[in-house]
């Protein structure tokens, strides 16, 4: 999502009449896009800030703002700590990244943009019309922030309450990215699956967001649709049905289960049991035999005791991820849990994540071994940077593959066979054009 952010603000900038440079030295606007779900990512942004400020005091053209997460979590504590800083702007307001520099050059300092400051999905809104395509898969936001109250989780408060982008905007959205050769789409927002829950009706039993994939599905000339971040109680039979009835719904679904344990996941404020989730998994995998599945996991959650992390063990045994991100607990200052008892020592967590990536590694292998041999259907996105006569590109159930063949197909899909594997990659070589 921030990524998408970045492009959409240097989008915004390029048709406000700004140029885009090739190195951070050349550049005499550095804006710094960034995350706060976990420390370690903010005191790496103040980091770079309290570098990027002395160039302030030897340039006089020079201008450094904050985007994103951070904006709207420190807000006006941020001119404190980085005084050089000229403006902040939270994600809610990014659309405002080329006013703000307008304001600058007139003379405005330490510009502030909160949230709510500006409308983030506006009725008329035409902003992707000024989108720079640059990869044959495109984001596209549907909604951003998020009404869940999970006990560890920053993005209510940086984000704010939910918003949803209208229907016929997306639809005119993807209609021009593919009308300019977009193959994919990937519908992006914090909880996808919810959403329009509480403001577009039902359709016979048809959620709004599977009605919104059928809408998507019927246009001509897009491939691959895809999704990210669903909510794992958001998985009813309506949206487990479309991954048989759309075809261009890709087999691959982002499943962020959190932990095994139910003592844990009552505690994270997550609305589902280890049951539950198991039961929505086996119904995936039914429903498409070789559905690649990843997640996402915290480990040392405050209480997580040895019996509740083996429960998470044995839960990543039975699933076999194809991926799995994993997650050091991270307190965030304003979340119910970092006031919680019973905080985790780092090096438990530490043993902990150790721990999961090892089984990860045979998880993931045994995964892609299912692929060896066969013929899959590859996007090609780009050349590889090592070597330019590599190209690579994701299959349906998004394994990056990597084969030699001529820059001309990138932006094509091709039938690459699988002949060799990796824990994170399979290699193969072009079958036909
Ligand atoms: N909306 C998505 C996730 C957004 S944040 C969802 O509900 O799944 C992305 C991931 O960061 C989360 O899934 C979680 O695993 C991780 N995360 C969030 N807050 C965290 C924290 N305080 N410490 C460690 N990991 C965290
Ligand atoms: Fe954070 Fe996702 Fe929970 Fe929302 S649903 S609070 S974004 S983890």
């Amino acid at each position: 999502m921030n990524g998408h952010d970045s492009e959409l603000m240097e989008s915004v900038l390029i048709s406000s009449g700004f140029q885009r440079v090739d190195s951070e030295a050349a550049a005499n606007i550095v804006i710094l896009n960034t995350c706060s779900v976990r420390e370690q990512a903010e005191h790496k942004a103040i980091g770079r800030l309290q570098q990027l400020a002395r160039r302030k005091a030897l340039e006089k053209n020079f201008y450094l703002g904050v985007s994103g997460c951070m904006a709207q979590n420190l807000g006006l504590e941020l001119f404190r700590r980085v005084p050089a800083l000229d403006f902040a702007i939270a994600p809610g307001s990014i659309y405002a990244i080329g006013e703000v520099l307008k304001r600058l050059e007139h003379g405005e300092k330490q510009i502030f943009l909160a949230n709510g400051d500006i409308e983030t999905f506006a009725e008329d809104d035409t902003n992707f019309c000024r989108r720079k395509i640059t990869r044959v898969s495109a984001f596209v936001t549907i909604a951003n922030g998020c009404n869940m109250n999970c006990a560890y989780c920053i993005v209510p408060k940086t984000r704010g309450r939910e918003t949803c982008r209208p229907i016929n905007n997306i639809m005119h959205e993807v209609q021009f990215l593919v009308a300019n050769g977009v193959k994919e789409i990937i519908l992006g927002g914090q909880i996808v699956n919810f959403y329009g829950i509480r403001k577009i009706p039902f359709e016979n039993g048809k959620s709004p967001f599977v009605q919104l994939l059928e809408k998507i599905h019927t246009i001509d000339g897009l491939e691959r649709i895809r999704f990210l971040s669903p909510h794992p109680s958001g998985f009813r039979d309506d949206l487990i049905r479309s991954y048989s009835d759309l075809p261009k719904l890709c087999p691959h679904v982002h499943f962020p289960i959190q932990s095994g344990s139910d003592r844990i996941l009552r505690a994270m404020r997550r609305s589902y049991t280890r049951r539950m989730a198991l039961e929505i998994l086996g119904n995936l995998r039914r429903s498409i035999p070789a559905m690649a599945i990843s997640t996402d996991l915290i480990v040392g959650f405050p209480g997580e005791m040895e019996e509740d992390f083996h429960q998470t063990e044995q839960l990543f045994n039975e699933i076999d991820f194809d991926m799995a991100f994993i997650f050091k607990y991270s307190p965030r200052a304003g979340t119910s849990a970092a006031a919680m008892g019973n905080q985790i020592p780092k090096i438990i967590s530490e043993e902990r994540n150790q721990i999961l990536l090892k089984r990860l590694a045979v998880t993931s292998l045994r995964r892609n071994q299912l692929f060896l041999n066969s013929h899959q259907s590859v996007l090609v996105e780009a050349s590889s940077a090592k070597d330019p006569r590599i190209l690579w590109g994701y299959t349906p159930h998004h394994k990056k593959v990597f084969f030699p063949a001529p820059e001309k197909m990138i932006g094509k899909i091709v039938d690459v066979k699988i002949t060799r594997i990796t824990t994170c990659a399979l290699t193969g070589t072009l079958a036909s054009e």
